[in-house]
């Protein structure tokens, strides 16, 4: 049996830990039972230096950045979570177009930075609330803009291969996805910029941001859009036309906003957010013949 108190002292060498963290606390969803532990790594070193000791010792693991597009059961997970946040969040100018940026960094306040220095071109994902690691491994986009239209490389640590730069191509950027081996950690990327100017860009992310604020129910706790748009269609759209719209499961409800995304309403559980999610799929299913398809990555459900 694992004795957890054991693994909890010795990975506090490395980072933040906590034992029996609420992950709710750690999610946009405010849904999820407890993680044994939490570990937050220092810097870049000590996340090499912990996640040694995970492998070594074969533990259940799962990385995280902003928990914003995550919906953990209300079990919890019975493993480590690992929280790449402030402490690798640098964002640095190497040279031309080219920027460094850390995975732990949020989105916005990397887009945000280098504005201040000139350098953008993607305003539009400003208003994603995720990190730099979250965007790298979702892809993520929005008013078609995609992450990968600008990064250049990204630096990842695997247990087999340690640390490895990858170009852009060789993840083969998808919508929503990109490929990356289970378990592995995104560290870093390198982004090309276009020359902006920072009051134009500054007027850019504001725009966005009230379009946001107009279409999306930001106000509400969510996880963003729940499914992927199927081919050639809107989700939301075909929820909406499922007669879906605001249908709730106790606090969990289809938002009247934007039915593409599920907002928890103060007390709903992970298991009513399921259980939603199980309804909208069948009724799409039915009334369309379309498959949704999860958008929202799931951590300790048994699927
Ligand atoms: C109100 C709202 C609006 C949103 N709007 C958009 C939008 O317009 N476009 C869009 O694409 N998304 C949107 N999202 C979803 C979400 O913000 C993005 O997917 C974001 O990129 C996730 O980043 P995160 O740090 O929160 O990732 P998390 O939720 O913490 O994790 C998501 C996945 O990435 C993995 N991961 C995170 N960091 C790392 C890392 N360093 N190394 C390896 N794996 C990692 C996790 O294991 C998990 O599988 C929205 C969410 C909300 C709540």
């Amino acid at each position: 049996m694992t004795d957890w108190d054991d693994i909890a002292k010795r990975l506090a060498d490395f980072g933040v830990v906590e034992r029996d963290r609420k992950l709710a606390t750690l999610t946009s969803f405010g849904v999820g039972g407890d993680a044994r532990i939490v570990i937050e790594p220092f810097d870049k070193n000590s996340l090499a230096d912990c996640i040694r000791i995970i492998w070594d010792e074969n533990l259940p693991y799962y990385v995280i950045g902003k928990g914003t597009n995550l919906l953990v059961s209300d079990n919890g997970f019975d493993g480590i979570i690992v929280k790449i946040d402030g402490g690798i969040d640098k964002i640095e100018h190497l040279d031309g177009s080219l920027w460094h940026w850390e995975s732990g960094a949020s989105l916005k306040s990397a887009i945000e930075k280098c504005i201040e220095s000139g350098f953008g071109g993607i305003e539009q994902l400003a208003g994603i609330p995720g990190s730099v690691g979250g965007a790298t491994v979702m892809n993520a986009s929005a008013y078609g803009v995609s992450f990968f239209d600008k990064v250049k490389s990204v630096e990842i640590l695997s247990r087999e291969n340690g640390i490895q730069k990858f170009s852009s191509n060789e993840l083969e950027p998808t919508y929503r996805g990109i490929e990356i081996a289970d378990g592995s950690i995104v560290i870093s990327v390198d982004i090309a910029l276009d020359r902006v100017s920072p009051e134009l860009a500054r007027e850019e992310i504001a725009k966005y941001l009230s379009l946001r604020a107009e279409n999306q129910p930001i106000d509400k706790k969510s996880a963003g859009c729940i499914f992927k748009n199927p081919e050639g269609l809107y989700a939301g759209k075909l929820i909406e036309d499922a007669g879906l719209k605001g249908f709730k499961i106790n606090d969990a409800m289809v938002s009247p906003v934007h039915s593409n995304f599920i907002v928890n309403n103060g007390k709903a559980s992970a298991t009513d957010i399921m259980k939603l999610i199980e309804i909208i799929r069948k009724k799409v299913f039915e009334k369309f013949s379309v498959e949704l398809e999860l958008e929202v990555k799931t951590l300790g459900f048994e699927l």
